[in-house]
């Protein structure tokens, strides 16, 4: 008995040197960032910026994997489900907060099950449309779509997705019911766009800026309550008519639950280097965004934020009355 409580104990003492051992030595191979939608499109594009410049401070690959479908659920259960050692880790959007009240049942639960690692970016939104919608400004897009409402189409990633939420939200705002289009991602309902196949889609400028400039689609609105320095003309939809109407799409950087200290450590200390690198910088500009400062690029500061968004969405979420299974 005695023996077999000393064996126990021996034991646990290796097991946890051989943890402390393996944290200092973090990371000794490839780092894969889970995106929950498809590639190429504004998501993907934050990561991979990101991703690029944490492969720099870590000296380890970080690769970018797009796990896309209902509108980012998919991919944050698979994460929920990782192995908590650092080498799973997760960027996702303001939807890791709007999908616990508009999913009657998830399999994970966003906040137990994810070790927040800091906040990244705050990114604007964006009224576009097929490059020969026949309305000039934001009044007559509005004016043309509910009209017209059961032809338009409205593109989107999903339920859950920023872009199904800025829908929404324009739904209720103007009383009118579309025909949404879901996506694995905003990337490819780009291309539907670009080639006509839907009409219309709300999503963020690290999507459509470069569309928007090359004169691809048609820009109507952005969705913040000042206007976007990049994009000087567009007005806010709430200047163009719809009062109060914001939203920005906030992204995070999250690990498995029970990742150790050590790891999440490191990464917040990547991801802050990351935040300030000149690349990062300049691409996030051209795109609309910028970095947020440092302090909110923290542990603490994406709990306490993913809990105040959830808080502030339900609500919202509930009036609207939209559900998913
Ligand atoms: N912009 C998308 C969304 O609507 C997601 C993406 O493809 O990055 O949430």
């Amino acid at each position: 008995m005695g023996t077999k409580f000393l064996k126990t104990i021996v034991g646990l003492a290796l097991c946890a040197s051989s943890f402390a051992y393996a944290d200092a030595a973090y990371p000794n191979k490839t780092i894969t960032m889970v995106v929950p939608f498809a590639a190429g499109g504004p998501t993907d594009t934050v990561a991979r910026l990101v991703a690029q410049s944490m492969t720099g401070t870590l000296k380890q690959t970080v690769i970018v994997e797009n796990v896309g479908g209902a509108g980012g659920t998919i991919g944050a259960a698979r994460v929920a489900k990782s192995a908590p050692d650092g080498y799973t880790v997760f960027l996702h959007h303001i939807g890791q907060s709007t999908a616990p009240t508009l999913y009657r049942k998830l399999s994970y639960n966003a906040v137990d099950d994810f070790e927040p690692v800091g906040l990244i970016t705050d990114v604007p939104m964006t009224f576009i449309a097929r490059g020969d919608f026949p309305a000039k400004d934001f009044k007559e897009f509005v004016a043309y779509v509910k009209a017209n409402k059961s032809k338009v189409t409205y593109a989107n990633a999903g339920v859950g997705s920023a872009s199904h939420l800025c829908g929404m939200l324009f739904m209720t705002a103007i009383d009118t019911e579309l025909t949404t289009v879901p996506y694995k991602g905003t990337g490819p309902a780009m291309n539907d766009l670009l080639g006509g196949q839907v009409d219309f889609m709300c999503d963020q400028t690290t999507n459509t800026t470069s569309q928007i400039k090359g004169g691809k689609v048609k820009a109507y609105a952005v969705t913040t309550k000042t206007r976007v320095p990049s994009l000087p003309n567009i007005p806010t939809a709430a200047e163009a008519g719809l009062p109060g109407f914001e939203v920005a799409v906030w992204h995070g950087l999250y690990a498995p639950k029970g990742t150790p200290k050590p790891v999440i450590q490191k990464l917040e200390a990547a991801l802050q280097i990351a935040l300030k690198d000149p690349t990062v910088k300049q691409r996030f500009a051209d795109l609309g965004t910028e970095p947020v400062s440092s302090d909110r690029a923290t542990p603490e500061a994406l709990r306490a934020f993913l809990k105040s968004e959830i808080a502030k969405w339900a609500p919202i979420i509930k009036k609207a009355g939209v559900y998913a299974d």
